[in-house]
């Protein structure tokens, strides 16, 4: 078994999958409240009263660092509704380092006084925005509000100042028409469009049944883009998560799918998920907790970088982590208790990295 910080992740690079990458939930709220996501209905668990600080964002990406990741994604709930959102992103980039891919995901209708350009000086590098429809009542009716005509105008701002812009769009049966002309935005733009699968889970499931369509039967009904499409490399696009991309003849831009209900990508998995209160899971549906507070406080981030390798590593070995996922949908943002009997995975083995001794123990999101 591997023991150290160079071994770890040698051992990682070996099973050929891409490098671990950190993916922050900054928050649980959102002005909007879509169909799929419904943030309105959820009570806000109290993580308002212990977030991560600007300077634990900086120290847990300087320690990352260290572990040869290059990349930071910030997501929520919509975390440009954070007042801090321009230092998180600036104490990310400090510490991952020049060059580091640092990105978000928004809906795109930004507050008053923050701008992409503001973003971009902080220190992002590229931004996924989630637009559904171009039609503002459809798309309203979708995401409970926002205006797509905003997002766009936030895409055009993003692509003139030099960040990468995906374009996340979730296919329903009711809006797929939508759903199209919103992929065919890169045809003139480049933009990688990524038409996401309804997953059964959260407030999806109220529509699973009646609004989920696969990759398959949309890839069939758009097979005239895709005869002869080109496969555009994900690091080309500045992707790291699991997915295909294809460019259309002539197209400026390129469309993916990110279908984790047809075809599960787990094993290919290599996000370390922290939710706002500095829980880290090595899987975002997982539940095998590294609270990153105490390892803060204690200053051994470096085992709990440990643990997280060891765990992703685990995972193609590991029996008790073999199409196991507890759909812990709302802990991921800290909002609710794990419930009670709910089952969890035996703690990691306490790996020898040559600094401090593990304190990591394992706790509920509300635990800590
Ligand atoms: S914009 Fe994002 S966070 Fe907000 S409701 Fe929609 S899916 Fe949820």
């Amino acid at each position: 078994m591997p023991t150290t910080r160079h071994d770890l992740a040698a051992a990682f690079a070996a099973t050929g999958r891409n490098h671990p990458y950190l993916a922050f939930t900054l928050n649980s709220l959102c002005n909007l409240d879509c169909v799929f996501c419904k943030p309105r209905c959820m009570p806000d668990y109290g993580h308002k009263d212990r977030p991560l600080t600007i300077t634990d964002y900086a120290a847990i990406a300087a320690e990352a660092g260290t572990w040869k990741i290059r990349k930071a994604h910030c997501s929520g709930g919509e975390p440009t509704l954070r007042a801090d959102i321009l230092d998180v992103i600036a104490g990310l980039a400090d510490g991952l380092g020049s060059g580091a891919a640092i990105g978000m995901t928004s809906h795109g209708n930004l507050r008053r006084g923050l701008s992409v350009e503001k973003l971009r000086d902080a220190g992002l590098t590229y931004l996924n925005l989630s637009l559904h429809s171009l039609d503002p009542e459809r798309s309203a009716t979708i995401m409970g509000g926002g205006d797509p005509r905003t997002t766009l105008s936030t895409l055009d701002d993003a692509l003139s100042l030099g960040l990468q812009v995906k374009i996340n769009c979730v296919l329903q049966r009711t809006y797929l028409d939508d759903a199209f002309a919103v992929a065919e935005l890169a045809r003139e733009l480049p933009v990688a469009v990524r038409l996401i699968e309804l997953q059964n889970i959260g407030p999806a499931q109220a529509l699973f049944d009646t609004e989920f369509i696969s990759e398959a039967d949309v890839r069939d009904r758009l097979h005239e883009w895709f005869a002869g499409a080109g496969e555009v490399s994900r690091d080309q696009l500045g992707v790291r998560s699991p997915g295909q991309y294809f460019r259309p003849d002539g197209w400026a831009g390129s469309i993916g799918f990110i279908s984790n209900s047809s075809c599960a990508t787990c094993s290919d998995a290599n996000r370390i998920k922290i939710t706002p209160t500095g829980v880290a899971r090595p899987c975002i549906l997982h539940n095998r907790d590294i609270p990153l507070k105490s390892h803060l406080a204690d200053d051994t981030l470096d085992d709990a970088f440990a643990h997280l390798f060891q765990a992703m590593l685990d995972r193609n070995t590991n029996d008790a982590w073999q199409g196991f996922h507890y759909v812990d949908y709302d802990l991921r943002w800290d909002r609710m208790e794990r419930p009670e009997g709910a089952p969890v995975l035996p703690l990691l083995p306490v790996l020898t990295t040559g600094t401090t001794q593990s304190s990591c123990t394992r706790a509920s999101a509300g635990e800590q």
